[in-house]
């Protein structure tokens, strides 16, 4: 192909069209040209090529190292060691498995099964946090549902594939990433069994959900309505496979103390007493087993889908005082950006910090009562804050009694 036609006008080396006919011509060395419409056409026909063919689609690009993950995790969740750190391995080795394609071709006959996770811990804790927080690092689709919610197929209520329609949702509808992506079910203790002894009469909001649950949970094609809600026959589906979603449940199991306590004081019966002192006490939920599990209404098949069980600890003051002013979206943080971009800087003084704290933990809403406690606080000055000419706004210890006062009367 010419570089220049008849007239002398460098053309496009690849469509051969002049300067003049085209929307822009680039040079390059020697004298080399292409136009604007060919480097179009070459990038579309790359992104297409590469959709089909290249072998990498689908990895998750960017899988980062256990301790990368946990140091992502110390950034947006305070304390809370122990779940953080399994939770970093089993993400890690999650992805790894489906990035290494293990499952459809282990190269060695050794497959690696897929492990969900349990999350046990009081409400506010810090449960959904954690997973939200490394669907933010992975990015991949993520989405929270309330196992409340959920009714086994035919009863009122969202059927279990609903959770896998929000998934999509989240993922564009892209199937091959929401494939891959997180979902958290809360509050998955709601739909323990009632009572000790496998029911004949099978209950539905429990025992039921859980079943269908288990479908999800161990990885099978589901079919799935596009849009949510209710199966139609006549409807088309989309197929789902679960195997690499990653199903992550927390709950808070009330009262399962009680039975942990119960099993090990009959394990350590025989023992001598310095086995029984060796027991933290005040925090049973770290001996948590798939037996307190078992008996507290998970069906055993669940609990075999839930390999990995942590804990969480009860946050102290200490901790909630760090929650309001570390993590990189700290709520006060929050605040300060919100006055800041009014052009006014936030004085928080002395005592302030710890009247929110100690009134949540009056209000027993643990870290979830924070906001609503700063909300009280600072919802006066963020609506005078805009209009003012002051540059600073200072938030003392009588300004906040003033602001709690009816929360505090209520303590
Ligand atoms: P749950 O354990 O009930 O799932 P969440 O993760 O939803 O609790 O916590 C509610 C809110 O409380 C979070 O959005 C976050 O602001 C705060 N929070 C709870 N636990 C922690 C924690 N350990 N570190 C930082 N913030 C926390």
């Amino acid at each position: 192909m010419a570089k220049k036609n008849n007239r002398n006008e460098p053309c496009c080396m690849f469509c051969g069209r002049p300067e003049s006919q085209v929307p822009f011509l680039f040079s390059g060395l020697q004298d080399a040209h292409i136009c604007s419409d060919c480097i179009i056409n070459a990038a579309d026909y790359l992104k297409s090529a590469r959709e089909t063919y290249e072998p990498e689609e689908g990895r998750i690009a960017k899988l980062r190292k256990p301790k990368e993950i946990k140091e992502f995790l110390d950034q947006y969740v305070i304390g809370q060691d122990r779940a953080k750190k399994l939770l970093s391995v089993a993400v890690y080795n999650h992805y790894k498995r489906i990035n290494h394609n293990l499952v459809d071709k282990p190269d060695d006959g050794v497959e690696l099964e897929k492990s969900n996770i349990l999350l046990v811990g009081p409400t506010g804790t810090g449960k959904t946090l954690m997973a939200k927080s490394i669907a933010k690092l992975l990015d991949v689709p993520f989405t929270i549902v309330d196992a409340t919610v959920l009714t086994q197929a035919g009863y009122v209520g969202e059927d279990v594939e609903s959770l896998l329609s929000r998934l999509l949702q989240e993922a564009d509808y892209n199937l091959q990433k929401a494939e891959r992506g997180i979902v958290f079910i809360d509050e998955i203790d709601k739909i323990a069994r009632k009572g000790d002894n496998p029911s004949i009469t099978r209950d539905v909001s429990g025992e039921g959900v859980q079943q269908a649950l288990l479908k999800l949970l161990e990885g099978s094609v589901v079919n799935v309505p596009p849009q949510g809600g209710r199966k139609h026959p006549e409807q088309e589906f989309i197929h789902v496979n679960t195997q690499n979603i990653l199903f992550i449940c927390g709950g808070a199991f009330e009262g399962i103390e009680s039975r942990i306590a119960q099993r090990l004081n009959t394990q350590v019966i025989g023992f001598g007493s310095n086995e029984r002192s060796k027991i933290d006490k005040r925090n049973l939920l770290k001996y948590v087993s798939a037996e307190d599990l078992r008996a507290y209404g998970l069906i055993p098949e669940i609990i075999g889908r839930l390999p990995i069980v942590t804990y969480l600890d009860h946050l102290d003051r200490a901790s909630l005082l760090r929650i309001l002013t570390e993590p990189k979206n700290a709520l006060l943080k929050q605040y300060e950006k919100s006055f800041e971009l009014d052009g006014m800087k936030l004085i928080i003084e002395d005592g302030v910090k710890e009247l929110i704290v100690d009134t949540a933990i009056k209000n027993k809403l643990g870290a979830r009562g924070l906001r609503s406690i700063c909300e009280k606080i600072f919802d006066d000055a963020m609506f005078e804050a805009p209009s003012s000419r002051k540059k600073t706004f200072t938030v003392d210890l009588e300004y906040a009694r003033k602001h709690l006062a009816d929360e505090i009367n209520t303590m």
